[in-house]
C-alpha cells in the first residue's frame, strides 16, 4: 500500500479544482487534502472544507474574515487575504501542491511551493508565462519532476516524452481546437462579441481561458509555457489546428517517430495523471471510441487571421519580460471584452490591437527576478487598460 499524497489544492473552486476533487473522491485511498483555497466562491469552498475536511483553507478575497465562516467549519485553521496562498503552498502536511488559481498570484505561489520542495502540479498559465525562466529555475533546484503540467497539452507531450528513451526530441506538436472562430473570415473576428467568443466547440472551461482559445491565445500562452517547461527552442514548436480534439499533441523524435497521446475532450485524464505520476490510475471517464470518430484533420494555423501565435513568437525572440507583458495586456483587454454590462463593450479585434500596442509602447523590460517580473507585469496592465475606453 502506497503513501497517500497529501494535496494542498489552490483555487479549488475553479474547473480544475472541482474536477480534481472529483477524481480524489474516486481514488481516497491514494490522496487526501489537506489545505483548501478559494478567490469568493464562499458556498462552494464550505461545501468542499465540510466534505473533506483540510487542516487549512483560505479565501484570497481579503473582504472576507473568520466571521464568515460558520462555527462547524471553525475545525481547520483559516487564512485569508494573499497569504491564504502563500500559507497554503508552504503548508507542512503538503507534499503537492496544485496551483489552479487564476492570475499573477500563481506565479508567486509556485515559487513558494519549490522553494518549500513541493511537488507542483501546474494548472496556472501566468506562471511559466510571465515567470518562465525563474519558475524553471526554481524547479530545477526543487529536483526531478517538482513541476508537473496539467494543462491537456502539455500533459500529453509530457506523457509522450515517457516513451522517448533517449531518443532526441525534434519537435512538439501543440494541437489547437481552432475555437469558434476558426472557419472565420479575418474581418467578422475582428468584429466578434462577447457571446460569440464563449461558444467554444469542444471544451467546457472557464470564461477567460474560453475568450483565449477563441482568439488563440491560449494557444500562443501555451507555446510560451511548452517552450520553458520542455526546455525547446521556439523554432522547434508546431500549432498544429485539429478541430476534433482528439490528438491532444504530440512529440516528434529524432528517428522519425511520432508519439501522440490520444483521448476523450476529459480534463480528468491530465488532472490524475499529474497527480498519481508516474502512477496511472483511472479516470472513471469514457474510453475514446476509434468507430465514432470520423476523421482526424490537421490544419495549419493562420497567422493572418489569428495573430496571438505571431505575437507569442516575437515575444519569445526578445525574451526579457516581452511574454509577461503580452499576458497582462490580453488579461485587461479580456477582462473588458467579459463585462457583460460595462457600457463598454471591445470586440475580439480590440483585443489584438490591445496586446500588441501595448507590447510597443512598453517596450523590453528585464524579467531575471520576481520584482522585476511584477513591475513589468504591472506597467503591461497599466498601459493596456490605458488604451481601453
Ligand atoms: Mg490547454
Amino acid at each position: 500500500m502506497q503513501a497517500k499524497r497529501q494535496l494542498a489544492i489552490l483555487g479549488s473552486t475553479g474547473s480544475i479544482g472541482t474536477q480534481a476533487l472529483e477524481v480524489i473522491e474516486r481514488h481516497a485511498d491514494r490522496f487526501s487534502v489537506v489545505a483548501l483555497t478559494a478567490h469568493q466562491n464562499v458556498p462552494k469552498l464550505f461545501e468542499q472544507v465540510a466534505r473533506f475536511r483540510p487542516t487549512l483553507a483560505g479565501l484570497t478575497d481579503a473582504r472576507f474574515s473568520l466571521k464568515d465562516v460558520p462555527a462547524d467549519l471553525r475545525f481547520c485553521r483559516w487564512v485569508f487575504g494573499s497569504e491564504a496562498l502563500t500559507a497554503a503552498a508552504a503548508l507542512k502536511a503538503a507534499d503537492t501542491v496544485l496551483v489552479s488559481v487564476v492570475g499573477m498570484c500563481g506565479l508567486q505561489s509556485v515559487l513558494t511551493a519549490l522553494e518549500h520542495h513541493k511537488r507542483v502540479l501546474l494548472a496556472n498559465k501566468e506562471a511559466l508565462v510571465a515567470g518562465g525562466k525563474l519558475v524553471m529555475e526554481a524547479a530545477r533546484k526543487a529536483g526531478e519532476h517538482s513541476l508537473l503540467p496539467m494543462d491537456s497539452e502539455h500533459s500529453a507531450i509530457f506523457q509522450c516524452l515517457q516513451g522517448a528513451a533517449g531518443n532526441p526530441v525534434e519537435r512538439l506538436y501543440l494541437t489547437c481546437s481552432g475555437g469558434p472562430f476558426r472557419t472565420w473570415p479575418k474581418a467578422d473576428i475582428n468584429r466578434a462579441t462577447r457571446e460569440e467568443a464563449l461558444r467554444h466547440p469542444t471544451w467546457s472551461m472557464g470564461q477567460k481561458i474560453t475568450v483565449d482559445s477563441a482568439t488563440l491565445f491560449n494557444k500562443a500562452l501555451e507555446m510560451i509555457e511548452a517552450r520553458y517547461l520542455f526546455n525547446v527552442e521556439p523554432s522547434q514548436i508546431q500549432v498544429l489546428v485539429h478541430p476534433q480534439s482528439v490528438v491532444h499533441s504530440a512529440v516528434g523524435f529524432a528517428d522519425g517517430a511520432v508519439i501522440a497521446q490520444l483521448g476523450t475532450p476529459d480534463m480528468r485524464l491530465p488532472i490524475l495523471y499529474a497527480m498519481a505520476y508516474p502512477e496511472r490510475l483511472p479516470t472513471g471517464g469514457a474510453p475514446l471510441d476509434f468507430f465514432t470518430v470520423q476523421a482526424l484533420t490537421f490544419e495549419r494555423p493562420d497567422p493572418e487571421r489569428f495573430p496571438a501565435l505571431r505575437l507569442a513568437e516575437m515575444c519569445l525572440a526578445a525574451g526579457g519580460a516581452a511574454c509577461c507583458i503580452l499576458n497582462a495586456a490580453n488579461e485587461v483587454a479580456v477582462r473588458q471584452f467579459l463585462q457583460p454590462d460595462s457600457g463598454k463593450p471591445i470586440t475580439v479585434g480590440r483585443i489584438y490591437t490591445v496586446v500588441e500596442e501595448t507590447l510597443r509602447r512598453v517596450g523590453n523590460l528585464p524579467a531575471d527576478t520576481l520584482t522585476q517580473v511584477l513591475a513589468a507585469d504591472r506597467l503591461a496592465r497599466e498601459t493596456a487598460q490605458s488604451l481601453l475606453p
